[in-house]
């Protein structure tokens, strides 16, 4: 294939994912700070699975490491700091009671109940949100991502009264005055949008991990949870792990070895 036809159908699969503009941001939205745009030679294939899943390794996150994994996460995905009860949130942390309220410490390691437990959108099997969502906004695709259109949100927060795991934020004003390092390969979102963790199904489409996998050090194993060869499946076999609230039945793709 001649180069420019293989830039161009790069380009395309970027499009695809809906990183253009419309209600949300572009290009010429671009704070200062803004990051480089990477050349179509800087991707691979896309990565590709049966359903996605990942494997969070309890025993080495502290607030450290869970601030490093979101930071990575919030930048990537143009999410900013916001001061008050009002900020945006795809990748934070929490303790035992909070993630696991159903969850008991008994027959798990003694210091579970004091570490600190990175929560992002599980991706439900059978996702609460995108049963609600009246517009079709959130909506799951074939590889188990659950997704959000921005430009179709309206801004109802049926998703998020639905979703038993508190992972979406509303914007209740416009996050683009507070971004600092803005990335021109991802939309940029306005008042009355709903947000969450997309997996990031944007860096996998150009071929590479999602950006808290790779900040992560190894502490958060990402892949094919139905191919039995995938790492994900391996250490899901070795290690004993939980899920967040089983009996809200969404069947997260989040699992937390412990
Ligand atoms: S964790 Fe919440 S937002 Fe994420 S897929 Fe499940 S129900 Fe939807
Ligand atoms: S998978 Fe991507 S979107 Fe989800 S928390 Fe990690 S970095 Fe953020």
């Amino acid at each position: 294939m001649k180069s420019s036809r293989r830039k161009f159908l790069k380009l395309a699969a970027v499009s695809a994912l809906g990183l253009g503009a419309g209600r949300i941001g572009f290009l010429g939205d671009a704070p200062a700070g803004a990051m480089d745009i990477p050349t179509a030679a800087d991707y691979n294939a896309p990565r590709e699975a049966k359903h996605w899943g990942m494997a969070i390794d309890t025993t080495r996150f502290n607030q450290e490491l869970v601030d490093t994994c979101a930071t990575a996460c919030h930048t990537q995905h143009n999410v900013p700091t916001i001061p008050g009860k009002k900020g945006i949130k795809w990748f934070w942390g929490a303790n035992f009671e909070e993630s696991f309220p159903t969850e008991h410490g008994h027959n798990l390691p003694e210091d579970v109940e004091h570490r600190t437990y990175p929560l992002l959108c599980n991706q439900c099997e059978e996702p609460m949100c995108v049963r609600v969502c009246p517009t079709q906004a959130t909506f799951k695709r074939a590889d188990g991502i659950v997704m959000m259109d921005f430009h179709r949100c309206i801004g109802c927060r049926y998703c998020m009264a639905g979703c038993p795991f508190g992972a979406r934020s509303f914007n209740f004003q416009d996050p683009r005055p507070f971004i600092k390092n803005f990335n021109p390969l991802f939309p940029t979102r306005t008042r009355g949008v709903v947000e969450k963790c997309n997996f990031c199904a944007e860096l996998l489409a150009l071929g590479k991990m999602p950006a808290c996998v790779e900040a992560s050090g190894g502490a958060l194993i990402f892949g094919d949870l139905e191919d039995p060869e995938s790492d994900i499946r391996k250490v899901l076999r070795e290690r004993f792990a939980l899920r967040r609230k089983p009996d809200a039945g969404t069947g997260p793709s989040v699992y937390y070895l412990m």
